[in-house]
């Protein structure tokens, strides 16, 4: 395994908040950072040696970065994957274009967890409205239209309570393939981040009670309630077999659900996660700095919790207009993306305490 040296150049594809985080490890480790986003003014470039603005179909450009770059990662999985053997041929892709094909569409996503050794929630292929009615019916259960591809923070997706709701769910996710999905009754909602790196050794961060709210991840907090302590071991080996078999490297996302009879895989996300934003303030290594040295060939950092409890908060739309309440709490690690407006349901910032009094004005 090659250690990239100091000065190399890590090329992110993306330019919001996880390419941000990503550039900021990189550069502590003395990394030069090159950022190729189609936004002119993208938040990770503020951070960033260089910044590429081209489109990700635009296979010179992609060609022309890569030629630029030591490594080359990305911090979204919806990139499109035809253009990128334009990366392959210049530089090194982690994770590999392997990971986006399972991530990209909830079908390989799903068979992919079971022949694996996942349990995943009962699902069915959807292709027209007409079939939604007979699988609902089979499953038994209320369910979830989701749509196949480019989904994200509960986008694409319809409930399904009764079969008169069919019609309705299929138009709301816009009338393209999808899956119908049984709906779990879980306690908790939790995800394994795991590191991989080049010579395959795996480490676990712990894993944080998630709560969201309209699909989108609220807190996030340490320790997890005693269910999901519990089903943890089992979620790693899941994950960790998932991460195997991709012969993946870098930080790597399974959510779980934590059902009655034991965890229930629900995403897998090739890529650092918002879940695991705590672990830059609460945990010997941060899921960022674990990335940049899984993907730079570097011995993997220590992924123990530092100190108990940790919170993590996000500051979702005008939350972060409480910004001066925020630093104005000692205990308080702030993080604000730079992003311009406010507009309800963006991801503007998060904020993290660690073995202190936890949350705003605690
Ligand atoms: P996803 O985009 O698939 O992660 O879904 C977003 C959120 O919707 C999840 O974090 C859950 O809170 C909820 N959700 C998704 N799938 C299910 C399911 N099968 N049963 C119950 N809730 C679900």
């Amino acid at each position: 395994m090659r250690m990239l040296p100091p000065g190399s150049t890590i090329g992110i594809l993306g330019g919001g908040q996880l390419a941000r985080m990503m550039g900021v490890a990189a550069a502590q480790l003395g990394y030069r950072v090159a950022i190729y986003a189609p936004e002119a003014d993208s938040i990770a470039a503020q951070v960033a040696t260089r910044h590429v603005c081209a489109d990700f179909t635009d296979q010179s450009a992609l060609a022309a970065f890569a030629m630029t770059c030591d490594v080359v990662t990305y911090e979204w999985e919806n990139v499109p994957v035809t253009p990128l053997a334009a990366i392959t041929d210049h530089a090194p892709l982690f994770p590999s274009i392997g990971a986006l094909d399972v991530a990209q569409d909830r079908v390989a996503e799903k068979q992919f967890a079971a022949d694996h050794g996942g349990v995943t929630a009962r699902w069915a292929v959807i292709n027209s409205a007409g079939e939604i009615a007979p699988a609902l019916a089979q499953m038994g259960t209320a369910a979830i239209l989701k749509s196949r591809r480019m989904g994200y923070d509960g986008k694409g997706q319809a409930r399904v309570m009764t079969a008169d709701d069919a019609d309705a769910a299929w138009a709301a996710i816009g009338a393209q393939p999808a899956i119908l999905e049984s709906m779990v009754d879980f306690a908790h909602e939790f995800s394994v981040i795991l590191v991989r790196g080049q010579n395959g050794e795996t480490r676990c961060w712990d894993s944080s009670d998630n709560v969201h709210r309209g699909g989108i991840l609220r807190t996030s907090s340490l320790p997890a309630p005693s269910i999901v302590q519990d089903q943890m071991p089992m979620a790693r080996a899941m994950a960790s077999r998932i991460a195997d078999a991709l012969d993946y490297v870098g930080v790597m996302t399974v959510e779980f659900f934590a059902g009655a009879d034991g965890p229930i895989v629900n995403e897998i996300a090739p890529r650092v996660h918002n879940s695991g934003h705590w672990t830059i303030e609460g945990a010997v290594t941060s899921q960022f700095e674990n990335h940049i040295r899984a993907i730079a060939g570097l011995p993997l950092g220590d992924t123990a919790t530092i100190a108990l409890p940790v919170r993590m908060d996000n500051l979702i739309g005008a939350d972060v207009d409480h910004w001066p309440t925020l630093f104005a709490d000692p205990h308080c690690h702030v993080h604000i993306y730079g992003k311009g407006a406010a507009v309800p349901g963006r991801k503007m910032g998060h904020a993290t305490w660690v073995g202190a009094r936890v949350g705003i004005g605690a």
